[in-house]
């Protein structure tokens, strides 16, 4: 029997990271991370804070509720970099896994942006905007403080 997608729509502290890698893939996942925090499905959180071992958000990015880590290719380096934390992503997207190639070109397609998006989305299990839409999180700041 197929098991039912569970929402985590539940869950009040979803962060997103994304690896920013310089290339086509690694921009389009960061454009992703910050459509995600736009319309509020997820906070944008500084994944070079974790890589460069930053106490207070190591600590941060640890008491995330959902952690979404999108990476631009196979190489990664956004899970990679939680997992050296000892955090593991909940939800993990390759850009390249979508059918988007890989080029080492900035410039990206945005409609390559919004497949990144609604594949998020759709592992959270997304409810559309409307009265009980669980798109109402993403503009918290995060406070580093130790
Ligand atoms: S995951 Fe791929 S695109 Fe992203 S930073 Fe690493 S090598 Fe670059």
């Amino acid at each position: 029997m197929e098991e039912k997608k569970k929402c985590m729509c539940g869950c009040s502290d979803v962060r997103v990271v994304a690896c920013s890698g310089a290339s086509n893939v690694g921009q389009i996942a960061n454009r992703a991370a910050i459509e995600l925090a736009k319309e509020k499905v997820a906070g944008f959180f500084c994944l070079a804070g974790v890589g460069g071992h930053i106490k207070g958000m190591v600590k941060s990015a640890k008491e995330a509720g959902l952690m979404v880590a999108i990476d631009g290719c196979p190489v990664q380096c956004a899970a990679k970099t939680l997992q050296h934390a000892e955090i593991e992503p909940a939800i993990q997207i390759i850009v390249t896994e979508l059918g988007i190639e890989k080029s080492h070109e900035i410039a990206f397609d945005k409609k390559d942006c919004s497949v990144v998006v609604e594949k998020v989305k759709e592992e959270m299990g997304c409810k559309p905007p409307g009265p009980n839409s669980c798109l109402n999180r993403g503009d918290k700041v995060y406070d580093y403080t130790e």
